[in-house]
Order: C-alpha cells, then sequence, then structure tokens
C-alpha cells in the first residue's frame, strides 16, 4: 500500500530513572531536586519481512540500559555556560556564576555532553543513547527515533531525529 507508514510506540513502566539536577542558565539557577523521569520512544520505519517494524523487545531492551545508567545520579551539563565543573580527585564540584558551590562524590555524577540537564536536552541524549545501543545489537534501519521525557506524568519534553 503505498503512502502508509508504520510506527511502533514503547512506554512502559519500568523505563524511567531517578536523578537528581538543577537548571542552570545564566541569570538563574534552581535549587537541587529530583525526578522520577519516565521515558518513552517512538520509532517509525517500513514494515520487515516478519510483519516489524522494529522487535518491541530490542527496543525496551535498550532504553531500560540507558535508563539504568542514569538512574540514583546527580546530573551535571559539562558544556554549562554558567556553572565551572571540575573533578578533583574523587570528587566533582559544581561552581554557578554567583560562586554557589557543591561538591559530589564522583561516583554520584553523571557529567553528560549537553549545556543544560532540561528535560529537552535530555531527551536528546537519550535518543542518542537508544540509537547506539539500537545499532549496537544490530536493529534494522528506521526512518525517524522520537524519545520523550517526562519530569511529571503531563510534563514531557520530546527530541526527534
Ligand atoms: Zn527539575
Amino acid at each position: 500500500m503505498a503512502g502508509g507508514s508504520f510506527e511502533v510506540y514503547v512506554a512502559k513502566e519500568n523505563l524511567k530513572f531517578n536523578a537528581a539536577h538543577f537548571i542552570a542558565y545564566p541569570g538563574f539557577r534552581e535549587r537541587l531536586h529530583g525526578h522520577n523521569y519516565q521515558v518513552t520512544v517512538r520509532l517509525e520505519g517500513d514494515l520487515g519481512p516478519d510483519g516489524y517494524v522494529i522487535d518491541f523487545g530490542l527496543v525496551k531492551q535498550a532504553t531500560k540500559r540507558v535508563c539504568d545508567a542514569l538512574d540514583e545520579y546527580t546530573l551535571l551539563p559539562a558544556q554549562s555556560d554558567c556553572l565551572r565543573i571540575s573533578e578533583q580527585g574523587d570528587s566533582v564540584e559544581a561552581v554557578y556564576e554567583d560562586g554557589s558551590r557543591f561538591v559530589f562524590p564522583r561516583s554520584d555524577v553523571m557529567l553528560l555532553p549537553i549545556v543544560h540537564t532540561s528535560a529537552e536536552e535530555l531527551a536528546r541524549y537519550v535518543a542518542g543513547q537508544v540509537r547506539a545501543e539500537l545499532l549496537a545489537v544490530g536493529a534494522r534501519p528506521w526512518r525517524r527515533l522520537e524519545v520523550s521525557v517526562a519530569e511529571t506524568r503531563g510534563q514531557s519534553a520530546t527530541y526527534s531525529e
């Protein structure tokens, strides 16, 4: 059938991570707080000979691995334009432009290659990680990958590529 398209959607209770973060940009910083982030994934692609766009199991496993890698960490944006982040021995220090200073054990922190730990930038980061996990297990090519990250129910950001 010409013109039709297929999409698979994975939204499972266990595709979540609990993490601490704070938004910071020049002139504004949130207090440190946490969310139970919930992740959903959509993949659009062609139907394979087996009747699948992609095996749901592969998508669930890939997304679960990405969630687990972020679970129970403090997320810091390594590319921040207003936080000075440095690693000193077993500690990570983050200093905001007004001198406010956080020190975390290195093992408790995930330094992410993003500018802000907003749901939007986290969605883009998670999409990249899910893409890498799917490619690593030889998943069939897809056309479009969309990842949503919800900070709370009914409040999410979506990135697609
Ligand atoms: Zn928050």
